[in-house]
């Protein structure tokens, strides 16, 4: 297997704490941590990039995971950031965290705001223009999140192969203020159209994508560079028994679009010469951010609980597999 430092691939590993009803159950705190890139649950050792115990403050896990990679798109790469993990296990924090508090704010609001303060230091011939499109995949349809009236976009390919959601909005913007408010209105519409946030949350993908083009106007060169960040569907099973109808077909897609995300990023990780990103909606779009030039980094996000021992694990080596 390659040498994570010598692919584009990085797998961190990410608990949270035990929360106050884990604690008042009795729930035990599970994961031993060894140096910084190992965490032991009984005795079983699993190795990452890097692994953050759960006292990691939101500004010291931007630091360590994706300031990097934000430099690198204004370079003119493109990257993904993926967050994978059980319902409830810390993926929309990280990945949003409250976009209102300073302190809170996950890595979206402050990648808007590390690529606008860049944006404000460079000189005056550089001209920027950046647009956003945030859109979810739920049972295998493409929502736009920008648009509620697109409810079933599909993936199109440019003249030079480069895959797109059609149709989709693309909204630009000047400061950081107007993606923010982008965010919320894309969070909004998921919200309104289901009975129940958290539920639908946890079985969709939302992904949010950041397009940054720069001119040079004295010498007329062009440099683009694009994000996608991915907070996952839940990676829970559901239970065998009982679950029937859109629950069941609800898990059947996760699970597939999962498991060949899974694909995708190990076939990555092993150098492999045959990618298979035509198996799943979401790796089709994500084909020219992943891999190869890119910049990609996996978030496992895990619960520390007893209670939760079992998909911890199925965590855990769903990122080893990546890694
Ligand atoms: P998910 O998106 O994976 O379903 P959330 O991000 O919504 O999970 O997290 C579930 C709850 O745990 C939220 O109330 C969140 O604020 C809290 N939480 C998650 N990760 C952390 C963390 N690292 N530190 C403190 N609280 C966290
Ligand atoms: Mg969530």
């Amino acid at each position: 297997m390659a040498d994570a430092a010598e692919t584009s691939i990085k797998v961190v590993c990410r608990f949270r704490p035990l929360n106050k009803a884990e604690v008042a159950r009795g729930d035990k705190y599970i994961p031993k941590f060894q140096g910084e890139d190992c965490v032991q649950i009984a005795g079983k050792p699993y190795y990452f990039d890097r692994v953050f115990q759960s006292n990691t403050t939101q500004v010291q896990f931007y630091n360590a995971v994706a300031q990097k990679i934000v430099r690198d798109v204004l370079d003119g790469y493109n990257g993904t950031i993926f967050a994978y993990g059980q319902t409830s296990s810390g993926k929309t924090h990280t990945m949003e965290g409250n976009l209102h508090d300073t302190d809170m704010m996950g890595i979206i609001p402050r990648i808007v705001q590390d690529i606008f303060n860049y944006i404000y230091s460079m000189d005056e011939n550089l001209e920027f223009h950046i647009k956003v499109s945030y859109f979810e995949i739920y049972l295998d349809k493409i929502r736009d999140l920008l648009d509620v009236s697109k409810t079933n976009l599909s993936v199109h390919e440019d003249k030079n192969r480069v895959p797109y959601v059609k149709g989709c909005t693309e909204r630009f913007v000047c400061t950081p203020e107007e993606v923010m408010d982008a965010i919320d209105e894309g969070k909004n519409s998921r919200s309104v159209a289901v009975t129940n946030m958290n539920e639908h949350s946890s079985r969709s993908h939302s992904i949010f994508q950041i397009n940054i083009k720069q001119e040079n106007t004295q010498t007329e060169s062009k440099m683009t560079g694009k994000l996608y960040l991915v907070d996952l569907a839940g990676s829970e099973k559901v239970g065998k028994t009982g679950a029937e109808g859109t629950v069941l077909d609800e898990a059947k897609m996760i699970n597939k679009s999962l498991s060949s995300l899974g694909n995708v990023i190990s076939a990555l990780a092993e150098g492999s010469s045959y990618v298979p990103y035509r198996d799943s909606k979401m790796t089709r779009i994500l084909q020219d951010s992943l891999g190869g030039n890119c910049r990609t980094t996996m978030v496992i996000c895990c619960s520390p609980s007893s209670f939760n021992d079992a998909e911890t694990r199925s965590t855990l080596l769903f990122g080893q597999r990546a890694n």
